[in-house]
């Protein structure tokens, strides 16, 4: 059975807050910036590099567990540039940061 993975490094939040630039949502440059998973913890979605975005308080709470796509459709976000944004990220990251079985105590 495999081990729940939460296992964003200080170093991965920091090249992922730098790799977006700011609010991966909203594109706000907030000053504090919290990690916000892409699919849901409660939809299945883990703390990991390829799910964790930075995201402004006001769209963290507002997105909360909702179902991305279609929250940011209702915000009036541009879904498409997020989704390709964050494949483009995720996939420079993962190169950058493979993944490591040795977990952090
Ligand atoms: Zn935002």
């Amino acid at each position: 059975m495999a081990r729940v993975v939460n296992d964003l490094t200080d170093a991965q939040w920091d090249a992922l807050k730098a790799a977006w630039g700011g609010c991966a949502y909203c594109t706000a440059p907030a000053a504090a910036l919290q990690k916000d998973c892409v699919q849901a913890i409660s939809r299945g979605g883990r703390y990991t590099l390829g799910n964790v975005v930075p995201a402004c308080g006001s769209c963290n709470a507002s997105k909360c567990n909702a179902e991305v796509t279609g929250w940011l459709r209702r915000k009036k976000l541009d879904e498409r540039t997020f989704l390709v944004r964050h494949y483009e990220i995720s996939a420079e990251l993962t190169t950058r940061f493979p993944a490591e079985p040795s977990t952090v105590d």
